[in-house]
């Protein structure tokens, strides 16, 4: 039996919550700590009399060090689930490090204020090293791996669908299917419709950061930078049709990068709508998108958070979205002297997960990968955690011969 520690009880964390109260014979307690409380009560509500998962809930903000390392002392969890945000992450990591418990999230992480004078000068600084201007990248969190080794901790980073289960299927595919591999396509498809003229799938600060930044790929060993939405690819996507996709930084590429230097290029794409680009392009014209706080009637206001304020909470999109999503990676490379090239990828149904878990499939596809991460150990095999997909709610399947124009 394992006791969770859930950070964060936003629309992934709900997944999260309520996949592993499903699975109660596995997961005996469970806290939610989030900061705002009545969120936490709220969903321990709705579960109650639905589970045998014993819940309490907890205010915390993540961002104190040592408020969360007593909590965590406290509770004393076999591991601490962090659904909160990427600004988060390296205060989370802390808290488990004080507190001996091993750390899992699904995003890296990204700091709240990028014009923080100490993270800008380094920033900067790795930039011009790398020539690489994306602000999300590792560095901050690989930093910490010898301290989780020195501590005997686990520390699984970016453990959703992508980052995550795209790199799981990277190394099925490697130890399945190639003998080397040439290229990786991450293509992520959302089929969906929710109805709204304009709404984010996840925390729409995140999301629309993440997408209004230079796209960037991997080739021979280094990044190659590009406008943002300057590639665009078609792909007729298994269950759901064609989609325009649009080349973009992302997180698995630096990982995968990494881990696998044989790997020549490795490209990630997103769908998008023209409305959604036209309403993205328009916000960012206008400022809508900017971090950099403005005085607004005599108070500091950050044009992304207000913009956040006035869109739909993701968390409600469950119930009015129809749909399939397609994610998956296209890999070509060499087997047996041949030239080989598959697809492997999920599909999921945004009112199937609706049934079941009350989300829509972007929190749906996040929320459960994290929980075969529970049992990640160190000497990762991709075949039990494939299984696991498969067990708890994503099941995936390999198409060989996809056809992506270059
Ligand atoms: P939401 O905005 O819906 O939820 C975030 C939650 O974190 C909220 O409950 C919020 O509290 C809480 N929170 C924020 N700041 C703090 C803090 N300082 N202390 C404690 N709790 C805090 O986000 P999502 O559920 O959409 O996304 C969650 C994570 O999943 C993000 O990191 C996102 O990047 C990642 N993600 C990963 C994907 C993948 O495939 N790997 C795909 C999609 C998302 P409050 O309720 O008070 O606002």
């Amino acid at each position: 039996m394992k006791r969770l520690m859930v950070i964060g009880c936003g629309g992934v964390a709900q997944v999260a919550i309520k996949k592993a109260c499903q699975n109660d014979e596995v997961f005996g307690e469970l806290m939610i700590a989030s900061r705002t409380k009545s969120k936490c009560d709220k969903v321990k509500a709705e579960l109650e009399g639905k589970t045998k998962t014993a819940i309490t809930t907890a205010e915390i903000d993540a961002s104190d060090v040592s408020a969360l390392a007593e909590l965590i002392k406290t509770y004393k969890p076999d591991a601490v689930l962090n659904v909160a945000l990427p600004y988060q992450d390296l205060t989370i990591m802390d808290a488990c490090l004080t507190a001996g418990v091993d750390y899992i999230d699904t995003a890296n992480y990204e700091p709240e204020d990028t014009d923080d004078p100490a993270w800008r000068a380094a920033y900067e600084k790795r930039c011009k090293e790398e020539g690489f201007s994306a602000y999300f990248d590792y560095s901050w969190q690989w930093a910490y791996q010898k301290k989780f080794q020195d501590a005997g901790l686990t520390a699984l980073l970016g453990t959703g669908f992508d980052p995550g289960v795209t790199s799981v299927f990277t190394a099925y595919a490697k130890k399945h299917y190639f003998d080397t591999i040439d290229t990786i396509d991450i293509l992520d498809c959302n089929g969906g419709d929710h109805g709204y003229a304009f709404a984010t799938n996840f925390n729409p600060e995140i999301n629309l950061r993440e997408v209004s930044a230079p796209g960037s790929y991997w080739e021979d060993g280094h990044w190659v930078e590009v406008p943002a939405m300057s590639i665009k690819r078609e792909y007729d996507f298994q269950e759901v049709g064609e989609k325009d996709m649009y080349l973009l930084h992302h997180e698995e590429i630096e990982a995968l990068g990494k881990h696998l230097p044989e790997v020549k290029r490795i490209r990630f794409f997103m769908t998008f709508g023209q409305s959604y680009l036209d309403h993205m392009r328009c916000l960012e014209d206008v400022g809508m998108l900017s971090t950099t706080p403005i005085k607004f009637e005599g108070r500091d206001i950050v044009p992304i958070q207000f913009l956040k304020a006035l869109l739909p909470d993701p968390a409600t999109l469950g119930p009015r979205t129809h749909g399939k999503t397609n994610i998956g990676c296209i890999f070509t490379g060499m087997k047996d002297g041949k030239k080989r090239s598959i697809m492997i990828y999920n599909v999921c149904d945004h009112q199937e997960c609706y049934k079941e878990l009350g989300s829509q499939a972007i929190s749906y596809t996040t929320g459960v990968p994290a929980m075969p991460g529970v049992f990640t150990t160190d000497e990762f095999d991709p075949d039990p955690y494939m299984g696991a997909l498969s067990k708890w709610g994503l099941p995936w399947h390999v198409e060989e011969n996809p056809t992506l124009v270059p």
